[in-house]
């Protein structure tokens, strides 16, 4: 401790009082009321280590006329409810190691400063319901053996909850985060309700023991957290980082003119991605869903390379990049090929390219284009022929280019199509025959 503390025994924490050299708490009644009578608003309040009954701290706030300026209370021991209704702290709080033996109300207090109640301790009830604080707040590595009410607090500069751990219920309902949220490696014990929030919120490495409902605007990054129950991200204008999170229950993410990354994830439960507005996802690479339902959803720049269970994968009403269109002459066979638009994945753009994904190669995307269920006949037939393609790039085998072809255009324009298909592909299969029989190997 870095004050002078209480004569009154070794045990007391409480900063010494001149010139008895004891605390509040020690003080005989008619000091206590001389010392209190030395408090005036707006002037520093100095209680660092004292032991605090729901008495006394009234007396004290009396005393500032319930607008004390600077106040220093760390590591002070609260032993009876406190309610701090009415009361305005002019001046920067701090509770940095404080213990609330018994409720701790904040509801209709303001604050003017920044308030720190980092490795507070909270036995029962916590509330900052409704709560201004015009600074920034500090609940880092702090303790909440209870319920804990955030819902609709104002925090001009930001929250910052670091470590912490809420036991209870924790709800952040409707509130305004200013420069935003830090919940890195914090606890949730029981349900999360953290939704209709505006600002950015970071929950990485956070552990939701319950189920977790998350919501900001701007930025929300869940990277690396496990969720025990289920997880419900519903976010407006807002970049959503899912990377690599951990969810056993089901898996709701709803984004309106979003975007959404959630490479690497595991998703046991049932999960589903749907979009509003231009809403997007930018990565399902190395994802592991049994049973991810998307829709809606802006999927052009969306990586699915290592993607587990393409077929676990539903797609309805989601838009893919096109390839281009045209016609390619090559010194290879096959020497002519004409393109014509189809569905493809983000993945497939840049293959064989210098900065090509490993994970991409053309038997991983034959087989993603195979597994994945897109409900609409065009992308289905535009899938279904991109994984043929595939197949013919990863093998060269040229019964398989006869088959792209035959396939390909079939699928596409339909019965003239076929016709001609078939044409072509009488025509190519001569083209080959005679091509090999001049020193080429014949393929098998
Ligand atoms: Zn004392």
């Amino acid at each position: 401790m870095d004050w002078v503390t209480c004569a009154h025994s070794v045990a007391c924490t409480g900063i010494a009082v001149r010139p008895s050299g004891l605390c509040l708490a020690h003080l005989s009644p008619d000091r206590l009321s001389e010392a209190l009578a030395q408090l005036s608003p707006g002037r520093l309040i100095d209680l660092r280590g004292t032991t605090v009954t729901s008495d006394l701290l009234s007396r004290v706030l009396e005393a500032t006329g319930g607008r004390p300026g600077r106040a220093r209370l760390d590591r002070v021991r609260f032993t009876g409810d406190v309610r701090l209704s009415g009361v305005t702290f002019a001046g920067d709080v701090s509770l940095d190691g404080a213990r609330f033996d018994r409720l701790a109300s904040f509801f209709g207090a303001r604050f003017e400063g920044n308030a720190s109640l980092a490795g507070a301790r909270f036995a029962r009830e916590l509330s900052f319901h409704g709560v201004t604080v015009r600074g920034h707040v500090s609940l880092d590595r702090a303790v909440m053996a209870r319920d804990a009410l955030f819902s609709q607090a104002v925090f001009g500069h930001g929250l910052s909850c670091e470590r912490a751990r809420f036991d209870g219920y924790a709800t952040f309902d409707g509130a305004r985060l200013g420069d935003g949220a830090a919940f890195r490696g914090a606890r949730f014990g029981r349900t999360l309700s953290f939704r209709k929030v505006s600002g950015h919120a970071g929950f990485e490495a956070a552990h939701f023991a319950a189920d977790a409902y998350l919501s900001a605007t701007g930025r929300l990054s869940a990277a690396r957290a496990r969720a025990d129950g289920l997880l419900d991200v519903a976010v407006a204008g807002c970049g959503v980082n899912l990377r690599g999170v951990e969810v056993s229950g089901p898996t709701t993410l709803k984004l309106t003119d979003s975007h959404a990354d959630l490479e690497g994830a595991v998703l046991r439960g049932p999960a589903t991605v749907s979009g509003r507005g231009t809403s997007m996802l930018t990565s399902l690479r190395q994802v592991e869903a049994a049973d991810l339902a998307l829709h809606g959803l802006d999927l052009s720049a969306c990586r699915f390379a290592g993607l587990a269970h393409p077929s676990g994968v539903r797609v309805k009403d989601c838009t893919f990049a096109l390839t281009p269109r045209g016609m390619r002459v090559s010194l290879r066979r096959p020497m002519l090929r004409w393109f014509s638009r189809r569905s493809a994945l983000a993945d497939e753009h840049g293959m064989g390219g210098g900065a090509a994904d490993p994970g991409a190669t053309p038997d991983r995307l034959a087989a993603l284009y195979a597994g994945l269920r897109p409900s609409d006949r065009a992308t289905s037939a535009d899938f279904a022929s991109a994984a043929w393609e595939m197949r013919r790039r990863a093998g060269h085998r040229w019964w398989l280019w006869v088959s792209w072809l035959l396939y390909g255009y079939a699928t596409r324009m339909g019965r003239p199509g076929a016709w001609f298909a078939l044409l072509a592909a009488i025509a190519a299969a001569a083209a080959l025959w005679t091509s090999t029989g001049h020193g080429t190997a014949m393929p098998r």
